[in-house]
């Protein structure tokens, strides 16, 4: 009984052991499961087989609780009939839809007698761990087919990791590389920004992105650099190329920046839309007046003149693009800064610009072209006006030379016939004495005009003389009308003078001009009239500008000027009428002389009045001149010579120099008539060999002549010693000659034609002296 009690207890304490062997299994967190007999059912299974299966499997056989997982099924029947453990490593289980990866170990169970009796398993599973390799093994492959270098350093910098293409592009092999500092395979690396960049990507276990220059390799990198494992990975890519087309790109922008900021043209680019300038040249600037601040806030509208912006919005909304260049005109007005308006010739060309519209517009200044187009259109306008000036003036010449010669003919015809009609013995007193009026007056007349033609000339020529002195007005004015009496006489006019109150009593200015002025005035004046008066009035006025004025003023009641000739009759060789010159005669010269000569002293001669068949006005100016005063004139008038006595020239002894035969012959007369002896030379030569020879108290010399002139014969005879008085004959009163001849050595000089009274006082002078 005892030793049955005894078994009873040993009984119970090994079911008891088995209890808390199977309350053990039945927590650990392997799965445990206890299978018996050849169909492997299911005696026990722990909570976390039943956690793998999702049920609990006691009282089935693996066939009927897993009839999937055909993988174990042979497996187990083998542990079964052999008996022997079997240790599955990672083996796929088919559990339910999936395939589930288990380390289990069969265990073969067998009784007292040592017979298998069942098959015990322990089991753990592993799919994760077997999935996270697959994982793993495909990422590596991944890294390892990356064409780009990859690699790592651990925290020491040694490198722990080079993939292929790293051995490709770097050049060097995993066994050179592996464990070695990446410091010493990249010579220069750490001081360069890679190695600045990788510090801090691994102190601060940071990711980098960057791109830099690696002097060494002489190549650019783009760089990644990541946090691994307490060291870093690395992958880049050569970058090299896209840096240098970038580059090539940078400089090519940067030639066309200097081509715009350093065109010698305005040059700007303007946004199509807004109107507003988006960049501008330095031309632009300089050209335009603006700073680059002021010229980029300004639109496009502001450097038109207003009235032409419309126009230029238009401009705006068409196209420039390199087509339709050609069919574009831009002539262009723009406005500076300072409102200036210049002229411009633009080019335009559309171009996008950071995805806006854009215009790059070039403008050529062309205000000097155009002004000078300008000036060059005037100029030629200038040419041809002055030509047909001159055309006309040698019109007028031609003309003025026709009707010259007629008004030259007339008197010289008239002197021929009569001085032919005086031989005729059988005249009378009367007639005599009418033929010889007749003779002088148109010898006179002649005189005038050769005398008009002369003075203009000069006046023209600028050789004209004046002598300033003081000129009384009322003289002037009482010799003027006194000697024009007689010709108003005629024609039935009445001729008066009158002096205002404010006329000056003397003047400063050449008194001769002022009464070769008047005497022309008042002889057209007559000459033109019909009937009625002539009114001559003078008056003075003090303060003008220029200074203090003597005016007179000449009242006709003629034929009167039409308003279309007030100015033309001015110019030399016209007349109001063509047909004028028949009827009153006149060369078309007096009121030319007139004019010049008045100008010269300071006036003017104007018409102030006039309407035709109603008669004229005109005014004389004269300007009183006091700064101008000659020293002393040598201008003697014939009134200065008084009537000559009949025995003047009595013993005195006179040798005539002259080519011309009538001279000699005319001066002969002249002087025998006075008393003197007289003697003859036919040129400059003979006179001055016959005046050394002779002993004569007087020498008239001719100044032009032939063989040997005035002037020489002259010199020689003073270089000679001939002491004796020189009188030269001259054909100009123009005081070079006058001049030229007192410096040559004469002792005074007769301005031709001769007036006998100057004659003969002049030589009795130098004759008796
Ligand atoms: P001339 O009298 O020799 O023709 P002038 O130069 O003195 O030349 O005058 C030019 C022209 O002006 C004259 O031909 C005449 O037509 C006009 N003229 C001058 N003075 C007068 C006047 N007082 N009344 C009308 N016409 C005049």
């Amino acid at each position: 009984v005892l030793s049955r009690i005894e078994l009873e207890r040993t009984k119970n304490a090994i079911t008891n052991e088995r209890e808390n062997f199977r309350n053990l299994f039945r927590q650990t967190p392997e799965m445990v499961c206890v299978l018996s007999g050849p169909d492997h059912l299911f005696e026990f299974v722990n909570d976390a087989h039943i956690a793998a299966l999702g049920f609990d499997a006691t009282g089935k056989t693996v066939r009927e609780a897993q009839p999937e997982s055909v993988e174990v099924h042979g497996l187990l029947d083998d542990v079964y009939r052999t008996g022997k453990t079997a240790l599955l490593h990672e083996i796929p289980v088919t559990l339910g839809n999936s395939v589930r990866h288990f380390n289990l170990t069969y265990a073969a169970r067998k009784n007292e007698a040592g017979k298998t009796n069942g098959v015990m398993i322990l089991g753990a599973e592993v799919t994760d761990v077997v999935q996270s390799r697959k994982l793993l093994a495909r990422e590596a492959k991944l890294i390892e087919s990356m064409p780009a270098p990859f690699f790592a350093v651990d925290a020491d910098w040694k490198i722990i990791y080079w993939n292929p293409a790293s051995v490709e592009v770097i050049g060097l092999k995993q066994e050179a590389v592996l464990d070695k500092v990446i410091w010493d395979v990249f010579p220069g690396l750490k001081e360069s920004e890679f190695g600045e960049t990788y510090i801090r990507s691994k102190n601060e276990q940071t990711i980098h992105n960057f791109e830099a220059f690696y002097s060494h390799y002489n190549r650019w990198y783009r760089v990644w650099s990541f946090p691994f494992e307490g060291g870093i990975a690395v992958t880049f890519l050569d970058v090299t190329d896209r840096k240098i087309i970038e580059e090539e790109l940078e400089k090519s922008k940067e030639r066309y920046r200097i081509l715009f900021d350093h065109s010698p043209l305005p040059k700007w680019i303007i946004d199509v839309e807004t109107l507003k300038f988006v960049d501008v040249n330095n031309a632009a600037l300089q050209h335009y007046g603006y700073t680059k601040e002021e010229f980029l806030s300004l639109k496009g509208t502001e450097i038109r003149p207003p009235e032409d912006v419309e126009g230029f919005v238009e401009t705006m909304k068409m196209d420039f693009t390199k087509e339709n260049q050609d069919k574009i005109n831009l002539r262009r007005r723009h406005m500076k800064k300072d409102g200036t308006i210049i002229e411009v010739e633009m080019s335009a060309l559309d171009i996008v610009l950071d995805g806006r519209k854009c215009r790059i517009g070039a403008a050529v200044d062309i205000t000097e072209r155009v002004k000078a187009d300008a000036r060059q259109a005037e100029l030629l306008a200038h040419v041809q006006a002055a030509k047909e000036e001159a055309e006309r003036a040698n019109d007028l010449k031609s003309a003025f030379l026709a009707n010259m010669s007629h008004e030259i003919r007339t008197p010289l015809g008239a002197m021929v016939g009569f001085a032919d009609l005086l031989r005729d013995p059988s005249l009378s007193r009367e007639e005599h004495s009418n033929y010889i009026g007749i003779l002088t007056r148109n010898g006179e007349q002649l005189s005038t005009i050769i005398n008009d033609i002369l003075d203009l000339s000069k006046v023209e020529a600028g050789h004209l003389t004046l002598e300033f002195e003081d000129t009384s007005a009322d003289q002037v004015a009482a010799d003027v009308v006194s000697l024009m009496r007689v010709k108003a006489n005629e024609k039935d006019l009445a001729l008066d003078f009158k002096a205002e109150s404010s006329t000056p009593t003397t003047i400063v200015t050449d008194s001769l001009r002022v009464r070769q002025i008047l005497m022309n005035i008042v002889g057209n004046a007559i000459k033109f009239t019909q009937a009625g008066s002539v009114k001559v009035r003078s008056f003075g006025t003090d303060a003008g500008p220029d200074g203090r004025m003597l005016y007179f003023e000449v009242k006709d009641t003629g034929i009167g000027i039409p308003e279309s000739e007030k100015e033309r009759i001015f110019e030399a060789f016209v007349q109001a009428d063509g047909t004028l010159v028949r009827r009153f005669g006149g060369t078309g010269l007096g009121l030319a002389l007139s004019r010049e000569l008045a100008r010269k002293l300071g006036g003017d001669v104007t018409v102030t009045k006039t309407a035709e068949g109603k008669g004229s006005t005109f005014l004389i100016s004269i300007q009183d001149q006091p700064e101008k005063r000659t020293e002393r004139s040598e201008r003697q008038t014939e009134s200065d010579f008084g009537e000559p006595a009949q025995n003047s020239l009595e013993g005195i002894s006179v040798l005539v120099v002259d080519d011309s035969p009538d001279n000699r012959q005319l001066l002969w007369h002249f002087l025998t008539k006075f008393g003197a002896i007289v003697d003859f030379a036919e040129n400059g030569l003979l006179g001055f060999k016959k005046a050394l020879a002779g002993n004569f108290d007087v020498v008239l010399m001719d100044i032009q002549m032939p063989e040997m002139d005035g002037y020489t014969a002259t010199a020689k005879l003073r270089g000679a010693g001939y002491r004796k008085p020189i009188i030269a004959l001259t054909a100009h009163a123009m005081s070079e000659v006058r001049k030229k001849c007192l410096y040559v050595g004469c002792s005074d000089h007769l301005t031709k034609p001769i007036k006998i009274k100057e004659l003969v006082a002049l030589v009795a002078r130098f004759g008796h002296a």
